[in-house]
């Protein structure tokens, strides 16, 4: 309900500006294809409190319903029988008429699409039908060049005005597009990028580095006996040592680390132009931190970390396959007894080898 009053307000405040300008402005033109006509003297203020006090009225009922979206179509009806209603009290004079028709065809169709266009054309028929009730009907067929002129400003500051107005709703919806699409690729508890963008940027990790072959590393990193902190002490407390290991993650890495959380309470790094020594220097100083977390409401609470790492090389053929390496390490971590750092077994022997060749 709140929120529908909000779009409700928001679209009422939307129409205000142009119907302030258009009823205003507009009431010039009016005034001059009226003053030859010799009216009644009673349209003159109707004309006034149309143009001027109308459109502020309008848009306190709107803001102040209960329902402001349904509040402001009416008020667009009654904005439509007042355009059809002064259309005839004018004699239908062609250059007002027409504006009066294509100002009320712009407010409708921008505000509610062809269905409200044709709720307006029947508003502005039934407003020009009371006119003709009370006026008669007649025809002037000319505008003077004064009438002219007396339209100029209506003419152009109407449409500047629903067009400020619409690239302002352009503006708000890029921006809305630019936050959803950035909340589809973020995890919502943690903040990191969730499971599908990672992987996405996986794959372009890997041929970037084979590309420029330059190094990377990926870590995948598992919080040990997770199960049992939740059964301890509590999915709450659980959560925040989540969050905590996220915000360590963003703390220790730099901006061109990929972290991200793989699921449940594993979470991954691509680290590019990072070594596998580099790689395992960052880790462990990651794994320190978290070894030393204190909760500040749980002081018996340890948590620990369990961490593979594999290096891109171009035999792995494919981002999968780099990522099974890290998986890989990460279950020798865990039935090596945790809380430790793992290397697959392709850069165990490759570290052997270099360490093993003569310098
Ligand atoms: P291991 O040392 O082998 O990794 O053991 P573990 O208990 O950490 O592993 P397991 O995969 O069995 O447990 C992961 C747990 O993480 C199970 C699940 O209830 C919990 N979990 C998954 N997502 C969330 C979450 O968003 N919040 C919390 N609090 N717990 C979660
Ligand atoms: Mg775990």
């Amino acid at each position: 309900m709140d929120n529908k009053r909000g779009k409700g307000l928001s679209f009422a405040k939307r129409i205000y500006a142009p119907r302030v300008i258009g009823s205003g402005f507009g009431s010039i033109g009016l005034m001059a294809a009226l003053y030859p006509l010799d009216r009644s003297i009673w349209v003159w203020p109707l004309l006034l409190l149309n143009a001027f006090v109308w459109p502020h009225l309008a848009y306190q009922l709107s803001s102040r319903a209960t329902y402001p979206y349904r509040a402001e179509r009416r008020n667009i009806l009654i904005d439509s029988m007042c355009g059809g209603f002064w259309a005839a009290a004018i004699e239908f004079n062609p250059l007002p008429t027409v504006i009066i028709v294509s100002m009320m065809t712009m407010h409708n169709v921008a505000a509610g699409g062809p269905k409200l266009l044709v709720r307006g054309a029947l508003a502005q028929l039934a407003g020009a039908l009371v006119a003709l009730l009370l006026f008669g009907f007649a025809f002037t067929p000319h505008t003077t060049s004064l009438q002219v002129y007396a339209c100029v400003p209506v003419l152009i500051l109407y449409p500047f005005a629903v067009g400020m107005v619409s690239y302002g709703l352009a503006i708000t919806l890029a921006e809305h597009k630019r936050t959803l699409s950035t909340l589809s690729r973020t995890d919502s508890l943690t903040g990191l990028l969730n499971h599908g963008s990672w992987k996405d940027l996986l794959q372009l990790s890997f041929q970037q580095s084979l590309e420029r072959n330059s190094p990377a590393t990926l870590a995948l990193i598992d919080i040990d006996h997770f199960k049992q902190i939740n059964d301890t002490y509590g999915h709450i407390v659980g959560d925040s040592v989540l969050r905590q290991l996220s915000k360590e993650l963003k703390d220790n890495l730099r901006t061109e680390d990929l972290a991200g959380r793989y699921g449940g309470d594993e979470f991954c790094v691509i680290l590019p132009n990072r070594t596998l020594d580099q790689a395992r220097e960052i880790m462990e100083r990651l794994r320190h931190v978290i070894d030393n977390y204190q909760h500040a409401d749980e002081p018996g609470l340890c948590v620990s970390l369990s961490i593979g790492l594999a290096t891109c090389r171009p035999e792995l053929l494919q981002a999968s396959t780099w990522l099974n390496e890290a998986d890989k390490a990460l279950y020798i971590a865990k039935n090596t007894g945790r809380n430790k750092i793992s290397v697959g077994a392709a850069d165990t022997l490759a570290e052997s080898q270099l360490s093993n060749d003569p310098v």
